[in-house]
């Protein structure tokens, strides 16, 4: 097995190289240049994640490798290519994409992202489960962004790695993706290694508002003090950093929320607490944050807040608290 894993790695890096050259080098390359371009994700940029290519053909890659002497089975357990229905030989997964190389913590490359030029489906294909690719465990960028983790105390997480891309070309280099899974108790033991604290920002949209609540949960039992960047107007931090620059997304880290006061501002976001049933329903999805709060002082000074938040009693606020734990 260790054999099989250091040959793929190799097929993996054979086909980083691949991608990338196929990007700078060839005239296929075109399409994908203008892609990065319209993102303003810039030439340094691209040599240093070594962001790639892949041809608008059925087979390029799988020709080129096997010529190169790559055996089919190679192609097929890195998930690079796959076999045709018909039985006449391997198809290449990734085709007319910019490609994503995705590395492990010691930078070596386990699989790929690609997306798709313009808006056809599915926007986003990554190398499928391997035995070296495993989205539960792998953060894209951690290889990269371990250092300035360990450095700052803190990792930040981001939805997906074009915003970990984009963040760290602002120079905010302690930044990690996950890889369009939910946030995981590995990846969190992970980031513990390096850092105590972990900060999410993700998407500002609903479905980011609710990956960051059950990623919330997910970190609760670890010991991790979280912090979350509200990234403002719906936006993502990609596009945040795009409109309104490094030094505003800086200031943003800086102004992020601890994990109790974004609890609070989700749940008075999303009931009306001018309703007495709104009110109820706001302090009882409270109450399990609360709950959660280890030092009392803490807590009582997030009772009070809750309570006058609400327009309710604090003594209230404190037996249901009671009745909760
Ligand atoms: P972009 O800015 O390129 O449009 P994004 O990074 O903002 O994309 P989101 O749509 O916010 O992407 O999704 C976040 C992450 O979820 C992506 O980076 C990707 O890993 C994953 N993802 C999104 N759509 C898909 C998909 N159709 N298939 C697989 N993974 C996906
Ligand atoms: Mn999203
Ligand atoms: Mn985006
Ligand atoms: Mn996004």
């Amino acid at each position: 097995r260790e054999r099989e894993m250091s040959d793929l790695r190799k097929v993996n890096e054979m086909a980083r190289d691949f991608f990338h050259n196929c990007l700078t080098m060839t005239s296929y390359g075109q399409a994908g240049k203008a892609y990065f371009a319209g993102r303003s994700i810039s030439m340094e940029t691209i040599e240093e994640f070594k962001l790639g290519f892949a041809p608008n053909a059925w087979d390029k890659l799988s020709t080129a490798f096997s010529k190169r002497g790559v055996k089919q089975e190679f192609l097929l357990a890195s998930g690079l290519a796959a076999e045709r229905n018909n039985g006449g030989g391997l198809y290449d997964r990734f085709r007319n994409r910019v490609i994503i190389p995705i590395a492990d913590e010691r930078g070596r490359v386990v699989g790929f992202g690609g997306r798709v030029l313009d808006d056809s489906k599915p926007k986003y294909l990554n190398t499928p489960e391997t035995i070296l690719f495993n989205k539960r465990k792998l953060l894209f960028g951690l290889d990269r962004s371990h250092r300035a983790i360990q450095q700052a105390g803190y990792a930040i997480v981001v939805e997906g790695y074009m915003d970990a891309i984009s963040v760290f070309g602002a120079g905010v280099k302690n930044v990690v993706a996950s890889l369009g899974t939910a946030f995981t108790v590995d990846h969190c033991k992970k980031l513990l290694r390096y850092a105590p604290e972990i900060y999410f920002c993700y998407d500002s949209d609903e479905a980011g508002q609710k990956a960051t609540i059950r990623a919330l949960s997910i970190v609760r039992d670890t010991g991790a003090v979280v912090k979350v960047i509200v990234v403002p107007d719906g936006k993502d931090p990609d596009e945040y950093i795009r409109k309104h620059g490094a030094d505003a997304f800086r200031q943003l880290v800086q102004k992020a929320l601890p994990l109790v006061e974004y609890r609070l501002k989700y749940v008075l976001a999303h009931n009306n607490i001018d309703t007495l049933e709104g009110k109820v329903k706001a302090l009882h999805e409270m109450l399990p944050v609360l709950a959660g709060i280890r030092e009392p002082a803490v807590r009582s000074e997030y009772e009070k807040k809750l309570a006058q938040t609400l327009l309710l009693d604090e003594g209230v606020v404190r037996t249901e608290l009671q009745h909760f734990a």
